[in-house]
């Protein structure tokens, strides 16, 4: 991807792709709603289709590259594209839930990793540390910067805590297509990378792992997991790049509002 052109989107544009990213936040505070020990990873996935559909939206993933689900789930040592079916979520399971919606001609794609039931504190910790990667990652996506000043800024704060950073897997540019330059990796030096410009909407998506930062794929061709079998985390803002301060699109405030309710939210 890092030869192709980087596309700049209009205001209009980004507040088209933004409705789409809204969307990706309200289907995944429903699954919130249902996520509990005994609920499976098909029945989530049911129900984010469902939900996107009536909503006027279409499932982003369902389709492309032959992906077959709407959402990609992937625990505990699962670290992304982990495929919904008869997986039951047991207590102290951890579950990247990464959602896409294509809406209006433009995609979004957010991603939440959820705690089910009572999760140990050191994944709990996991956990918060990553969402701070993601923070620390958009702080750094304004306009003069580049793609390795967001790497360096997401791997900086993750090996700071002893944490291993995925390299295989990056983020993206996002628009018309789901996957657009450049890479935005969650790694890199300072300086280095794409040089970011007021209008570029980037996917953000730290994936990092309690242990090493080593990952292998399964022989069903997709889930991607950790070599050492440790938790993996994985967070997903769209933001798009403006001087100062980047705009995020995409929101966790539908998903937070229903962890409060239920009393587990990754902060508290
Ligand atoms: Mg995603
Ligand atoms: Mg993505």
């Amino acid at each position: 991807m890092g030869s192709k052109p980087v596309v700049n989107l209009s205001d209009d544009e980004i507040a088209v792709l933004k409705e789409s990213s809204l969307l990706v936040g309200k289907t995944l505070a429903e699954v919130a709603r249902r996520l509990a020990p005994g609920t499976t990873t098909g029945q989530l996935d049911r129900l984010a289709e469902e939900y996107i559909r009536d909503q006027g939206g279409v499932p982003g993933f369902k389709g492309l590259y032959g992906c077959p689900s709407t959402l990609l789930i992937s625990v505990n040592e699962e670290v992304v594209h982990g495929l919904p079916g008869n997986r039951v979520l047991r207590d102290g399971d951890v579950a990247s839930v990464d959602c896409g919606v294509l809406m209006n001609g433009f995609y979004g794609d957010s991603a939440y990793t959820f705690m089910v039931g009572e999760v140990a504190e050191p994944v709990r910790k996991l956990l918060r540390v990553t969402r701070e990667c993601l923070d620390k990652g958009i702080e750094a996506a304004i306009e003069g910067n580049r793609t390795g000043d967001i790497g360096y800024a997401i791997q900086h704060h993750a090996e700071s805590h002893g944490y291993g950073v995925v390299r295989e897997l990056t983020g993206h540019g996002v628009g018309q297509l789901l996957h657009m330059a450049p890479d935005v990796p969650n790694y890199g030096r300072r300086g280095q990378g794409t040089r970011l410009r007021t209008g570029m909407v980037l996917a953000i998506e730290p994936m990092i792992n309690m242990g090493v930062k080593e990952v292998k794929q399964l022989a069903d061709g997709w889930t991607v997991v950790a070599r050492d079998g440790k938790p993996s985390a994985h967070f997903e803002h769209d933001v798009a790049v403006r001087a100062g301060k980047a705009e995020v699109l995409s929101t966790f405030s539908y998903i937070e509002n229903v962890l409060k309710q239920k009393g587990e939210l990754i902060t508290a």
